[in-house]
């Protein structure tokens, strides 16, 4: 048997002729367009209960980038830092180096693998006024405590951002689409790679309806109505052919997510010398299935992967190397104390997970596993 890690799965464009024949005669490719406008306006009253408001991007790279100088630019902050954990991945660092900052990189907390407090607290303490931005990540679609981001900007004027790339169908543990109510960008991906797949795009949303319309105006060269720049701003906007394929998924993402989330709960009670993430909230939106190998496996991750590959199974190794390991990061970010990522990293293995897998592919994943371990 040979399963793969992923199978991304957008919804098939060649279903919607005649969503293509409208879109075609509208003669609206780009722009805020309307399959865009009613995305947007959809995503809203399903996913944010119709509070704040959203705005669709290219990818959540660039949205991570134009939220974070949007939260510098407006927030009046002149730090140089980006606080930045080291388990995540490249683009969140990314978008804090081309606005020009450096990246702290900083650990996680143990069972949840969000990034950690006590080093956000202790960071702006060392910091204060020098870090301009936080770009939490809610790792691997885990839920983050808003409210304590939302504190902390208040209390010190800290600009934050959140990168919830794999978040879009995780809900919260008031049971509402993560990110609902949040004062600050929150950011997600629908790359064709992420659960709410299309091929390329982003959302960002916040409860702060000006931010949003700052955050399109900047998305659109900082233009005003008479094409004259007013503010920082590049090209970031969603086409509407890709738009088309998120709107679609609006109509499947609930049955995606539940799919998925009960192969999560099978490959758990399977894999009981595993360790996985302790979940804050009441949905995540699994895009694979992140473990620890036992630390008494005895035998390398790469050896387990090679093993493992042999038997036509695919493993991811999301976030090793971790931010600090990269050569790039190595050079131009600064380097926090990083005891749970160092020790976490080195045993993470992604599962198999997409939305067609069969119980029997999880089984022959779980039954390869035990065997390549022994
Ligand atoms: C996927 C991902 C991104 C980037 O999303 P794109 O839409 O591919 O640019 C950023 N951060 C994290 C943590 C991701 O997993």
């Amino acid at each position: 048997m040979r399963v793969p890690l992923l199978k991304p799965r957008p919804i098939r464009l060649s279903h919607y002729a005649d969503d293509l024949a409208a879109h075609e005669a509208s003669g609206v490719f780009s722009n805020f367009g309307p399959i865009n406008t009613a995305f947007e306006s959809r995503l809203l009253s399903d996913v944010f209960g119709g509070d704040g408001a959203c705005l669709t991007a290219c990818n959540a790279t660039i949205a991570l980038l134009l939220a974070v100088k949007e939260a510098v630019h407006f927030g009046g902050r002149r730090g140089r830092y980006a606080l930045v954990p080291s388990f995540t991945f490249a683009a969140t660092a990314h978008a804090a180096a081309w606005c020009g900052l450096t990246p702290i990189l900083y650990d996680i907390e143990p069972e949840t693998w969000l990034p950690s407090r006590e080093a956000e607290q202790r960071l702006m303490e060392r910091h204060g006024e020098d870090i301009a931005v936080i770009l939490p990540y809610a790792t691997y679609g885990n839920c983050l405590d808003l409210n304590w981001y939302a504190a902390l900007a208040a209390r010190t004027g800290v600009g934050v951002v959140i990168d919830a790339a794999a978040s879009l169908g995780t809900r919260d543990a008031a049971g509402h689409g993560f990110g609902h109510g949040a004062p600050m960008s929150v950011v997600y991906s629908m790359h064709a790679t992420k659960t709410f797949a299309t091929s390329e795009g982003a959302v960002i949303y916040c409860a702060d309806k000006q931010r949003i319309a700052r955050l399109r105006q900047m998305a659109n060269f900082g233009f005003d109505g008479a094409r004259a720049a007013q503010m920082p701003g590049l090209n970031a906007k969603l086409a509407e052919l890709p738009a088309l394929q998120a709107l679609r998924k609006l109509d499947e993402i609930d049955r995606v997510v539940e799919r998925r989330a009960e192969l999560y709960a099978l490959y758990r009670a399977r894999l009981q010398d595993f360790t996985f993430q302790r979940h804050t909230g009441t949905r995540a939106a699994h895009q694979f299935v992140p473990t620890l190998m036992p630390e008494e496996a005895g035998i390398p991750r790469a050896t387990f992967v090679q093993r493992m590959k042999e038997r036509g199974v695919d493993l991811g190794t999301y976030f090793s190397p971790h931010l600090a390991e990269q050569p790039y990061f190595k050079d131009i970010a600064v380097v926090d104390e990083l005891p749970v990522t160092a020790a976490i990293a080195p045993r993470v293995v992604a599962l198999p997970l997409y939305d067609t897998m069969e119980e029997a592919e999880l089984r022959y994943v779980c039954e390869a596993a035990a065997d390549c371990l022994r």
